[in-house]
């Protein structure tokens, strides 16, 4: 079945302690439309400028990801820049220039309107709850999200969380949206909001889902070397979500082998700058990566 993502495709400026890499492509669908094509087809709403290589574009097509929802329009690409400090956890952005962004509202296609599966990866609230608005009664929302959106949007982001299956977010932000520091606590607070499962994830650490009552963890891939963690979040829910699309039974019963594949393809992203290493990767090795997850948290 196919899954729909809609977010930001970007070009990204990143700066690490080891290198520099300017105009990269980034955004938060572009990582997670990658992540979620290893597992099968995958539909992708978001907007770039004139500017945007023809290279990107192939790429997207090379991993069979349908572009009619993408729009290209006059001026210029939303550009993002960012710097790791030594430890990696750390990130400050340097700039955000938004482009054709600023006028984007996502079209979805008539073909787009009845996928099964939908990944509102991190843009406005506002236009997540738009693309919401243009589907027929999809089977299972997930939306990601970022602290700008708290500072800045939060009732936009109140209400459309009322209309999620899963929200995803990173642990600062939950302890942000909860003004509660302990996270098991944090999760409660945020089924409330609406989300019947709540995914927290906590970067090298892993992820942590509440749902049914119950609580999961999957560990992180350990990596000997990170390069370039940008995009890994929205990488670990489209790993997710392109997994459970593919997956037969119900979603609830799939979602923590869901979690664990979408951490091996996050491990992926984390190993080059911007997309480089998600590219390269191929569903066997995705899988190779879920058994030694399965392997390391045997016991
Ligand atoms: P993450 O590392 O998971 O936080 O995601 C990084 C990605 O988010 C980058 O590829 C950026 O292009 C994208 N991004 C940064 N700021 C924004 C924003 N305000 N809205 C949407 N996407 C953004």
């Amino acid at each position: 079945m196919s899954v729909l993502i809609v977010g930001s495709t970007a070009l990204d400026s990143i700066k690490t302690p080891q290198a520099e890499n300017p105009r990269l492509l980034g955004g938060s669908a572009s990582h997670a439309a990658v992540a979620a094509s290893f597992f099968g087809p995958v539909r992708l709403v978001g907007i770039v400028g004139g500017d945007f290589p023809a290279r990107y574009l192939n790429l997207y097509r090379r991993h069979n990801i349908d572009l009619e929802g993408l729009q290209i329009a006059p001026g210029k690409t939303f550009h993002w820049s960012g710097e790791y400090e030594v430890n990696m956890n750390n990130r400050r952005t340097l700039a955000t220039e938004l482009g054709v962004f600023e006028t984007f509202r996502p079209r979805l296609p008539e073909s787009y309107r009845d996928s099964p599966f939908v990944l509102l990866a991190n843009i406005a609230p506002s236009l997540q709850s738009h693309v919401l608005d243009q589907m027929r009664r999809p089977k299972f929302v997930v939306a990601d999200t970022m602290d700008l959106w708290l500072n800045i949007a939060l009732a936009d982001l109140l209400k459309l969380l009322r209309r999620v299956d899963a929200f995803v977010l990173n642990e600062s932000e939950a302890r942000q949206l909860t003004q509660e520091d302990n996270l098991v606590r944090a999760a409660k607070k945020i089924h409330r909001l609406g989300p019947k499962h709540v995914i927290v994830k906590k970067g090298e650490h892993g992820a942590l889902l509440s749902s049914g009552g119950r609580l999961f963890l999957s560990p992180a891939f350990p990596l000997h070397r990170v390069v370039d963690p940008t995009g890994a979040g929205d990488s670990f829910a489209g790993g997710l979500m392109g997994w459970l699309a593919a997956a037969r039974g119900p979603v609830e019963a799939n979602l923590r082998r869901a979690m664990v594949y979408g951490s091996a393809v996050a491990s992926f992203c984390c190993e080059g700058f911007g997309l480089t290493a998600t590219a390269r990767a191929s569903r066997g090795a995705v899988e190779k990566r879920f058994k030694a997850l399965q392997l390391l948290t045997r016991f």
